[in-house]
């Protein structure tokens, strides 16, 4: 059994993650989506929004389920019994940072392997980060994020369309 976790703060999910999502759970049995529960991160969404808002668009994909962690991820792995990370690669900005935290998850626990899938090209540009700075100033985000959220992003800065 192939248990894979594919971590992230998903503030909010994009749709260059929920590519990752179903690319990732093709090639494993089960893929947990496990949404990190950062205090220190002022996030726009809630934990308990995002974890639904994941919930709701990959509720059609069956070997997908989503949780919230906090604390060490190697940790919470040994919990929920998986042994792979998936992460996501978009450009070689985002190499050097995954490529060490991959390296120290190995060091902390020996069996967990971390998979890189490259995004998608139509993807490659798109981070949460740019998501909601161009929503705070009401730019056009639905070529950024499932339409089913475009309202409630708008909705965090008091924009209404
Ligand atoms: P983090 O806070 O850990 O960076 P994110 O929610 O920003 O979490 O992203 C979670 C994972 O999804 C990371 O591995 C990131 O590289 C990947 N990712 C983010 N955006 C994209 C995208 N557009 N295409 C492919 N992977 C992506």
């Amino acid at each position: 059994m192939k248990k894979a976790i594919y971590p992230g703060s998903f503030d909010p999910l994009t749709l260059g993650h929920v590519d990752m999502i179903v690319r990732s759970s093709r090639i494993v049995d089960e893929l947990v989506v496990g949404v990190l529960n950062n205090s220190a991160k002022n996030s726009l969404f809630s934990l308990a929004e995002r974890v639904s808002m994941i919930k709701e668009m990959t509720n059609s994909i069956p070997n997908v389920t989503v949780t919230s962690f906090d604390g060490l991820l190697v940790e919470y792995m040994k919990e929920i019994d998986a042994n792979i990370i998936i992460r996501g690669l978009r450009a070689v900005t985002d190499f050097e940072y995954e490529l060490q935290i991959a390296q120290t998850n190995r060091v902390q626990n020996h069996d967990v392997e971390t998979i890189f899938l490259t995004t998608s090209l139509q993807y490659s540009y798109l981070s949460s980060t740019i998501v909601k700075e161009f929503a705070s100033y009401g730019g056009d985000i639905s070529k950024f994020v499932p339409p089913e959220f475009i309202d409630r992003i708008y909705a965090k800065y008091d924009i209404s369309k």
